[in-house]
């Protein structure tokens, strides 16, 4: 049995703590390894490697940083279709779509390789007569990042990639559903010329992530997964003095108005509801169909369907692939056989549609759902596409300003004073006009509202710079000694 071990001081380490998890194969429902569930005593030690590395990492030049990170877009680049491999057969997306993920990912890589203008810092020239001000960037120290399965390279570039090239030591706590990537990942680092210790990867589940959050060592922490564990990162990691950014789960909407093309609208939502098998943060999960359009854009939808393709990712004819454990996949089939139950229709049912061992669950279409039924309430993470009709415009926004989570929206219309209305009153943080999957490009910065962020800070792009830095501000003077005086007042600036 292969074990995944951990990456510590620039080369791999097997864990000591006896404890492990399977890793699956997904698409065949076999077991191919396992991976070490690191102990507190071991993070401690992954910590203080880190901690040593971040001081030097830290003081060195934002130009030397630069260089590292561009041989390390460069290997990324040369190693996409390996790191593509290893998440489709660990986590099951389709070989496309995970190259489409370490394309994102490799777009941060990219922005964090401007990181000396992004360091630039301000600077205000006599503020007060003979004083100036400038503030400076610094690194805020060892940082930590704890991932999701459903991006296993997408998500740690997000946070890595700025973390350090703002001078920080980074410790990886990668889902321990598809932890290979991270491994992968850690030996670009270390090819790309990163000191040791500057980048670790510390496999774990919830006793390694504790030991993360309550260690005095850690300066701040990234988290990207389900909400209620984002809300026991961010209210542990924060009593415990850590800076924290916590990205939950999601239930996305997609409201098609009356004027849409319903064709256009179709496509769209097939492509977002099903691709990565629903397991995406901004999947749509719900389609609010206003007034006249919801019956022939279920028409539409449901004609579609079985144009989806479900098999193993690493076969090309392949559209969506399987979901990520045994476990889950029962999870999603028992929303939808429970659906008729709760008052809805199952207009495509598809928990019979796959065959084998592989976790499979086809695309499956709700209509007639409503808040209250569980198939709305939850966030299914799977294939399930639910139909909310409502009447109007108002109350399409009014149910996606209801629900507790805020990550992704939707509007598919051809009215501009519609959709403007809409992205300033709609109650979430990231919003597409004709855009299903409204993931913002790596020059801008991703998070979502409500019970899908804890913190302030979003992640990626100048909001990841400004999480991974700590500005001080300088206020300076050179005074001629010869008109040096006491002056215990309050200096005003005028
Ligand atoms: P998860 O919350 O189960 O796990 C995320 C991480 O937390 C993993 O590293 C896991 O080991 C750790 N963890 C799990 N349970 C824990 C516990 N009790 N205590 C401490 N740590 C724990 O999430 P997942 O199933 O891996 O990923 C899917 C979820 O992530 C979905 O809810 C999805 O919406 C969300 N997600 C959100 C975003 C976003 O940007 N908002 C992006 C991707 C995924």
């Amino acid at each position: 049995m292969n074990t995944i071990g951990h990456w510590v001081g620039g080369r791999a380490v097997a864990g000591t703590s006896g404890r492990t998890a399977p890793v699956f194969d997904p698409a065949r429902g076999l077991q191919t390894g396992e991976v070490a569930l690191a102990s507190a005593a071991e993070v401690g030690d992954i910590v203080k490697v880190a901690v040593d590395a971040s001081v030097g990492w830290g003081a060195s030049p934002s130009s030397h940083r630069a260089g590292m990170l561009f041989r390390l877009r460069e290997l990324l680049d040369a190693h996409r279709d390996e790191l593509a491999a290893i998440v489709t057969s660990e986590h099951g997306k389709v070989f496309e779509d995970a190259q489409g993920e370490v394309a994102r990912g490799l777009e941060c890589v990219e922005f964090a390789c401007g990181v000396p203008h992004l360091l630039k810092g301000e600077h205000s020239s006599e503020v007060s007569r003979g004083v100036d001000v400038h503030t400076v960037l610094q690194p805020v120290g060892a940082v930590v990042g704890i991932t999701p399965f459903n991006f296993p390279v997408m998500v740690p570039l997000w946070m890595l990639a700025n973390a350090l090239a703002c001078g920080n030591a980074f410790v990886l706590k990668p889902s321990e559903k598809d932890p290979s990537a991270a491994l992968v990942l850690a030996e670009l680092v270390q090819r790309a010329g990163f000191p040791d210790g500057v980048f670790n990867v510390v496999h774990g589940d919830a006793e390694a992530v504790d030991a993360l959050l309550t260690h005095a060592d850690v300066d701040a922490v990234s988290f990207v997964g389900s909400t209620a564990v984002a809300r026991h990162v961010y209210e542990t990691g924060t009593a415990h003095g850590k800076r924290v950014q916590a990205l939950g789960g999601a239930k996305n909407h997609m409201v098609v108005l009356a004027d849409a093309d319903i064709d256009a609208a179709a496509d769209a939502a097939i492509s977002a509801a099903y691709g990565s098998a629903g397991e995406r943060c901004m999947a749509i999960s719900v389609l609010v169909a206003v007034g006249p359009v919801a019956d022939p854009l279920v028409d539409a939808i449901a004609a579609r369907i079985p144009d989806v393709v479900v098999g193993p990712g690493n076969q090309p004819t392949s559209m969506m692939g399987p979901l990520i454990t045994a476990e889950h996949r029962d999870r999603v089939r028992s929303y939808i056989e429970r659906a008729p139950d709760e008052g809805a229709t199952v207009v495509v049912d598809g928990t019979a549609a796959a065959s084998g061992d592989g976790f499979f669950v086809g695309c499956s279409l709700v209509d007639g759902v409503e808040p209250g039924m569980r198939v709305y309430d939850d966030e299914i993470f799977g294939p399930v596409l639910s139909v909310v009709r409502v009447a109007n415009f108002d109350d399409a926004l009014a149910l996606v300003n209801a629900n507790p989570y805020g990550n992704g929206v939707a509007l598919f219309t051809r009215d501009g004073g519609a959709a403007r209305r809409f992205e300033r009153e709609v109650q979430v943080g990231m919003v597409g006009i004709n855009v299903p999957i409204p993931v913002p490009v790596a020059s801008h910065s991703f998070g979502g509202w409500k019970a899908s962020l804890f913190g302030d800070t979003t992640m990626y792009g100048p909001e990841g710079i400004h999480f991974y830095t700590r500005p001080k501000v300088v206020t300076s003077r050179w005074p001629d000694p010869a008109t040096s005086v006491i002056d215990l007042g309050f200096r005003s600036n005028t």
